[in-house]
C-alpha cells in the first residue's frame, strides 16, 4: 500500500511526502507532549446517551472496551466548574474610561434603550443558544448530568475486538446515509464508496467524504499499531494488561490494494487529507488559541502549556501548503444550502457515535468527531473569518467570557483529535519500516 502512497494528495496543493516529513519531525513530538498535559488529558463526555437511531444492540461485554472514569477530585482545578464560576471582575479589565470620554452631541437622538425585560432576556438567551448551535457541527454533551471526566492517558485508543455487525452498522450508516454518496455501490457491500466515483462530485462533497474516510483510517491504524499481540499473564479479574504492539498482517489486511479493491492507498491518502484540514483549522484559530488560559489551577503547568501551544502554533504557521477552505461554499444561495447540508450531515454523524457498542471506541469516536466538528466550525462559520482578517484581534481581550469562542471541551477535543491523526501518520512510518524489513532477502 505504500507504493501508491506518494505524490499529490488531491483537492489541495500539498503532497504526501511533504506532510510525512513535517509531521514526523516537527509536529508529532510537540503535539504528543502537549496532549499529555493535564489540561488536555481530562475529557468530559457523556457515554451514557441513548442511541437516537436504533435500539442499542450491544453493551460491550469485551473487557478491552471498558473505560475508567475519574472522580471530580482527581481532575486538576475542577476544570469546568471553575470555568463557569470564575468571578466576573477577573474578566473586566477593559479600560471603560477610554470609551466614555467622547460626549454625544445629541443625547436624545443618540439614546439607545438598553433595558431588556427579564422575559426578553430569557428569549435572547434562547436565541443565542440557537444561533450558536447553528454554527456548531456537533453536539457538546459535557454539560449533561451523565457527563463524566475520563483520563485519556489511562484509556488509550487501541485494539478492543469491537467488530462484526454492530461496528459495520455504524460505518455503513455513516457512509451510506450521511455522506454525500456519489452513487450506491451496486453490490450494496464493501467498499461502501468507490474512490473512482469521487471525481464526479463537487469539491465540498468530496471533502466531506474524504474527512470521514480519513478518520476511519486513523481509527483502524490505531487498532493495528496497538494490537493485542498476546494475552499471556492477563488476570481476567483485573484490568487487561497483555502485550500490545504493531500487527503488520492486520495492517496489510486493511490497507493493501490487493485486499481492498485497490482502495487502501486512497483511504490512507484521506488520512493525510483530514490531517491537513485540522491543521489548517488550528492555524486559522491560532491567534485565539494563543490567548486562552489553559487553566488547571497549577500556575507552572499552565504557563508551560501556554508556551507549548505557542511553540506548536508557530511551527504550524510555518507549514507552506495549508488547505484552502476559501475555495469552498462559493456561489450564492446554492452554496449556503450546501453548507447547511454539510453541517447537518456532520451533526448526524456525531450523534451516530452514541450508537457505538464499545465504550472505549465510543470515547475516542466521540472525541475525534468533536475535534473534527470543531475544526469544521473554525473553517466554515463566519465568526472565525474576522479573527484571521485582523490578526490584532488575537491580542484583544478574548479571554473575556462574552468573547469566548470555544468551550474547553472543544479545545481539548480539537488538539487531541489532531494528535491522533499525527500519531497515525507516524505509525505509518513504522509499518513502512516493518514492511521493508520483511521484504529484505535473508
Ligand atoms: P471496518 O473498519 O469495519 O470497515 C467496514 C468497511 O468500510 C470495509 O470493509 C471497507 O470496505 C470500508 N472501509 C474501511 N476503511 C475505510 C476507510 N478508511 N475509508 C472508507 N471506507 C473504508 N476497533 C478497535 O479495535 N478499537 C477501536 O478503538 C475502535 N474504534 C472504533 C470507533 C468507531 C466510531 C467505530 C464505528 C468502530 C471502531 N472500531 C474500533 C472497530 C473498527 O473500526 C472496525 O469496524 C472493526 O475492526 C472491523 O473491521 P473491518 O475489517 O470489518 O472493516
Amino acid at each position: 500500500c505504500f507504493d501508491a502512497l506518494h505524490g499529490a494528495l488531491g483537492d489541495c496543493s500539498c503532497n504526501v511526502d511533504t506532510i510525512d516529513y513535517f509531521n514526523n519531525v516537527k509536529i508529532f513530538p510537540r503535539i504528543q507532549s502537549l496532549v499529555s498535559k493535564d489540561y488536555f488529558r481530562f475529557y468530559k463526555v457523556n457515554l451514557k446517551k441513548e442511541c437516537p437511531f436504533w435500539a442499542d444492540d450491544s453493551r460491550c461485554a469485551m473487557k478491552y472496551c471498558h473505560i475508567k472514569t475519574c472522580s471530580k477530585d482527581s481532575v486538576p482545578g475542577y476544570v469546568d466548574e471553575h470555568e463557569n464560576e470564575r468571578p466576573a471582575e477577573k474578566y473586566t479589565k477593559i479600560d471603560q474610561t477610554a470609551c466614555s470620554t467622547d460626549e454625544d452631541h445629541n443625547p436624545d437622538l443618540g439614546y439607545l434603550n438598553m433595558t431588556i425585560s427579564a422575559a426578553s432576556q430569557y428569549e435572547i438567551a434562547k436565541w443565542n443558544a440557537h444561533d450558536s448551535a447553528l454554527e456548531n457541527f456537533c453536539e457538546c454533551d459535557d454539560r449533561d448530568a451523565d457527563a463524566e471526566y475520563v483520563d485519556l492517558s489511562l484509556n488509550p485508543e487501541r485494539y478492543t475486538g469491537y467488530k462484526g455487525p454492530s461496528a459495520h452498522r455504524i460505518w455503513r450508516s455513516i457512509y451510506q446515509e450521511n455522506c454525500f454518496r456519489p452513487k450506491l455501490n451496486p453490490y450494496e457491500s464493501f467498499p461502501y464508496v468507490l474512490s473512482s466515483d469521487l471525481s464526479n462530485m463537487c469539491l465540498e462533497k468530496r471533502v466531506f467524504y474524504r474527512a470521514i474516510s480519513g478518520l476511519h483510517s486513523s481509527i483502524n491504524i490505531h487498532l493495528c499499531s496497538n494490537y493485542l499481540l498476546s494475552e499471556k499473564g492477563v488476570d481476567f479479574a483485573a484490568p487487561p494488561e497483555g502485550e500490545w504492539g504493531p500487527n503488520l498482517e492486520e495492517f496489510q489486511r486493511r490497507f493493501d490494494p490487493s485486499q481492498t479493491h485497490n482502495e487502501g492507498p486512497n483511504w490512507l491518502k484521506n488520512l493525510y487529507f483530514v490531517y491537513l484540514l485540522e491543521m489548517r483549522a488550528l492555524s486559522k484559530a491560532g491567534p485565539y488559541l494563543e490567548t486562552e488560559e489553559y487553566f488547571t489551577g497549577n500556575p507552572t503547568e499552565d504557563e508551560e502549556t501556554r508556551a507549548a501551544i505557542s511553540n506548536m502554533l508557530s511551527v504550524i504557521y510555518s507549514f507552506p501548503d495549508h488547505f484552502n477552505e476559501s475555495a469552498m461554499f462559493n456561489g450564492g444561495s446554492q452554496a449556503a444550502k450546501l453548507k447547511n447540508e454539510f453541517r447537518e450531515h456532520f451533526w448526524n454523524i456525531s450523534r451516530i457515535m452514541d450508537c457505538v457498542g464499545c465504550d472505549k471506541c465510543k470515547l475516542w469516536g466521540k472525541l475525534q468527531t468533536q475535534g473534527l466538528g470543531t475544526a469544521l466550525k473554525i473553517l466554515f462559520s463566519s465568526q472565525w473569518d474576522s479573527l484571521e482578517a485582523d490578526p490584532e484581534q488575537g491580542t484583544l481581550p478574548v479571554r473575556h467570557k462574552a468573547n469566548k469562542r470555544l468551550q474547553r471541551t472543544e479545545i481539548v477535543a480539537l488538539f487531541n483529535a489532531f494528535a491522533r491523526l499525527s500519531n497515525s501518520i507516524r505509525q505509518l512510518e513504522n509499518f513502512r519500516i516493518m514492511l521493508s524489513a520483511n521484504k529484505e532477502p535473508e
